[in-house]
């Protein structure tokens, strides 16, 4: 199965936990929440006198309610998270040992598996639950020593026996939830027969690659290719065969990109490959090197050598289009000129000259007729 598979490109420095956009909505509505509680206690404080306390939970609301703001725009939410987790359970345990703490200010402590798995994900949900939990365990006893004696100790027990689940049942239901998650977005991405990325997906790597270029600068490469008579193939040797075909096509030039480039299946027997930080001069040897070893490299097929060679129509971003649909456009009206002048061959340019389009020219196209 080809490598550079949506699977890669989707995974690649994930945080686990919510996705990302829903994680960006629940911390928005955690940061104002809390915002405007401290907020309505820093009010109480003031009223009741309390000046400097008033003005502590004055400013941690304000900053809640700014960085809730922030918030809507930051690419990374994790600094957040941690930002708003690490105090809040901080906050948690000091609840349970100030002077005038309640006995059942422990139960809050139940909240920190939930909101750590929900927002981190499994891993790293379960390493910062861990030692919060045992900080707010080892707090407790010490503030009510009384509770390792007599009734004191079915308590403890009931407590910690309740918190024990709640860990088990939230990293059970987040593993779980994370697998079908991560399931669906690779069948929803990927083109189940070659296990490239389909269309939908390219199209938007191809958008924000395009919209990173803009911002960096750099150019990029569209190819598109149609296998040339494909047809024949699946009527000659079978929709199977035809079906083994696209799988080798796929894995013919998979084995040549690199880890920035990208391989999708656009529909029945026609690709793109995109080539990230890369101009036409250097993207066309690659070209006609996957030509020629697609043209060269028959699919055995049984006994049998089903020979195959495709068409290529390649465009630069941004010297021959301004946005994604003109590029698409574009590398399309050139793969299907080469198709017009025989198949098998690669086609860079527009303007071909009646001189220019002898094949083994090497100046706007490059074909191999050895196959016509
Ligand atoms: P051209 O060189 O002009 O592109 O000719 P072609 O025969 O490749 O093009 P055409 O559009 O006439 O036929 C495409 C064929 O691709 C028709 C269809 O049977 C085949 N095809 C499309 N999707 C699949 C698939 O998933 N599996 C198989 N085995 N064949 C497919
Ligand atoms: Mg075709
Ligand atoms: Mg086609």
């Amino acid at each position: 199965m080809p490598g550079n598979t949506v699977k890669k490109q989707a995974t690649g420095g994930r945080r686990g936990g919510l996705e990302q956009e829903d994680s960006r909505v629940l911390m928005r509505l955690i940061y104002v929440s809390t915002g405007l509680t401290i907020g309505f206690f820093a009010v109480l404080q003031g009223v009741n006198g309390n000046l400097p306390l008033a003005v502590l939970e004055g400013a941690a609301s304000l900053l809640l309610l700014g960085g809730a703001h922030r918030l809507a725009h930051v690419r990374n939410l994790t600094p957040w998270i941690y930002l708003y987790l690490l105090p809040t359970y901080s906050f948690l345990i000091y609840i349970i040992i100030m002077p005038e703490a309640s006995v059942s200010a422990f139960v809050w402590v139940y909240m920190i598996p939930l909101m750590a798995y929900l927002l981190l994900g499994k891993t790293a949900g379960f390493i910062v639950t861990v030692p919060f939990a045992v900080v707010a365990i080892i707090a407790y006893l010490i503030k009510h020593p009384g509770q390792l004696q007599g009734a004191g100790v079915i308590d403890m027990g009931n407590a910690l026996l309740c918190g024990l689940l709640i860990m088990l049942f939230v990293h059970v239901y987040e593993s779980r939830r994370a697998a079908a998650q991560q399931l669906l977005r690779e069948l929803a991405e990927t083109d189940g027969l070659t296990g490239v990325a389909n269309r939908s997906s390219f199209q938007r790597l191809l958008d924000d690659s395009i919209a990173l270029g803009e911002r960096s600068d750099e150019c990029l490469v569209l190819v598109l290719l149609d296998l040339d008579h494909f047809k024949k193939v699946n009527d000659r040797w079978g929709h199977e065969a035809g079906d083994q075909a696209l799988r080798h096509i796929c894995a013919c030039i998979d084995a040549r990109l690199r880890k920035t480039d990208m391989l999708a299946r656009l529909g029945g027997e026609e690709f793109a490959i995109l080539l990230r930080r890369t101009d036409s001069a250097q993207a066309r040897p690659l070209i006609e090197a996957l030509r020629l070893q697609i043209a060269t490299t028959p699919l055995c097929y049984g006994e049998q050598e089903i020979p195959l060679s495709a068409t290529f129509g390649l465009a630069e971003w941004p010297v021959d289009a301004k946005d994604a649909e003109q590029l698409y456009r574009c590398a399309d009206q050139r793969l299907y000129r080469g198709k017009h002048l025989g198949r098998n061959q690669l086609i860079f340019h527009d303007v071909l000259p009646a001189d220019l389009l002898q094949p083994h020219t090497g100046l706007l196209l490059s074909s191999d007729h050895s196959r016509e």
